[in-house]
């Protein structure tokens, strides 16, 4: 079966060694001379990257944590217990797509397919993985989704952190903002402007050199994905998570469900497939719209609750009394609760 795949991201580079292994010889078609990293905060689990066919990758993850660290307005606390990694993102990229070529797979870098090279293309299958801005997306199979602006400044900081740390607090805004160590750097950032992370710089007494400044679209809610023969993976897709806005590993999961098709020989299955999968579930989209609804008072209510306390391992009476705090919002507290177990296991 001829496969390409456009676009040497987390996506196209997974999606190509999960092919490889699977006994395809795909190639993967890349606009840049060589491979770099897009924006990204490069958080992810051991638990899922041991998914991708590729190891030792502990030279690639920049910085570990034994756990991600939820912070509330107030300041209280609460935890995810599981090792996560600050990846460096593009040495890891270019060891996989050295791995992708040694095991047989066919890399073109430089190469940047646009209307024409799309037309002059031959295939079996097409996966485009070019990422939020896909025009192939767009344009051939009619792909629309939400996009939410990233922005992060990449620092130098002397910072005393506990675990990968996320800020619920919509001062600066209205989901969260991130301070992720990366060996002697940190990733900060947040979902919004650059002016408001400005603002969380400030107010946090972050100081230390900023070494670079970059923003870049964070694409979900994604309406389609696949149009007989041209699949589409990742960002192309819209399927970063709508809550945590992790794509790396939906980029995994995903990758998963379409090598499956193509070993079954059903590539017209992949989108029917990947939409009942938990990553693309539509609980996330009812838990964001009751997230941004929560006020700090009412985010700080309940972080006062569950301060200190591990999020996965949460007693049962917990959950319950956690419920009966939200009073009328029993049943959004509980759509939250129940997204945020799916988003520890599929979006990170
Ligand atoms: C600020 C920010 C923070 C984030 N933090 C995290 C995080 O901590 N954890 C996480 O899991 N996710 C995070 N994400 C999301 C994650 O970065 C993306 O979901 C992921 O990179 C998507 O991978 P992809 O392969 O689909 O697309 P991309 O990473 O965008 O890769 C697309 C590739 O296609 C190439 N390309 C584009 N057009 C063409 C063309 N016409 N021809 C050939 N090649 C082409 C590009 O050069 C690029 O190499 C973050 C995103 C942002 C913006």
């Amino acid at each position: 079966m001829n496969i390409k795949i456009i676009g040497a991201g987390p996506g196209g580079l997974v999606t190509g060694l999960k092919l490889l292994e699977a006994g395809f010889e795909p190639e993967i078609i890349e606009k840049q001379e060589e491979i770099v990293s897009t924006l990204c905060a490069e958080g992810l689990s051991k638990e899922t990257l041991s998914r991708v066919p590729f190891g030792p990758w502990d030279s690639y993850a920049a910085h570990s944590f034994g756990e991600a660290t939820f912070i509330f307005p107030s300041g209280q606390k609460a935890y995810v217990k599981k090792q996560c990694y600050t990846m460096d993102r593009t040495s890891w990229f270019r060891a996989m797509a050295k791995k992708f070529e040694a095991k047989g797979g066919t890399l073109t870098l430089g190469e940047n397919v646009d209307g024409k090279k799309f037309k002059e293309l031959k295939y079996d299958v097409l996966i485009d993985a070019t990422g939020p801005l896909s025009w192939i997306a767009r344009k051939v199979v009619g792909n629309t989704m939400e996009i939410k602006p990233g922005v992060q400044y990449r620092m130098k900081i002397n910072y005393d952190y506990d675990g990968m740390e996320f800020f619920l607090d919509k001062r600066y805004s209205d989901e969260y903002s991130w301070i992720f160590m990366k060996g002697e750097l940190a990733n900060v950032g947040l979902l919004g402007s650059l002016a408001q992370l400005d603002a969380f710089i400030k107010e946090k007494k972050i100081k230390g050199e900023i070494i670079r400044k970059e923003a870049y679209h964070i694409p979900f809610f994604g309406t389609n994905y696949q149009k007989g023969n041209v699949l589409l993976m990742g960002d192309a897709a819209g399927i970063t998570n709508p809550l945590t806005k992790g794509g790396m590993a939906c980029c995994i999961f995903a990758s998963e469900v379409l090598v499956d098709c193509l070993k079954r020989g059903k590539p017209e299955e992949y989108e029917k497939t990947l939409r009942a999968h938990p990553v693309v579930s539509g609980i996330y989209g009812k838990a964001l719209d009751y997230f941004k609804e929560l006020s700090n008072d009412d985010l700080n209510s309940i972080g006062n609750f569950v301060n200190g306390v591990e999020l996965t391992r949460m007693p049962a009476i917990m959950k319950a009394k956690l419920l009966a705090l939200s009073l009328a919002n029993r049943e959004k507290m509980s759509t939250l609760i129940k997204a945020v177990s799916y988003c520890n296991k599929y979006s990170w």
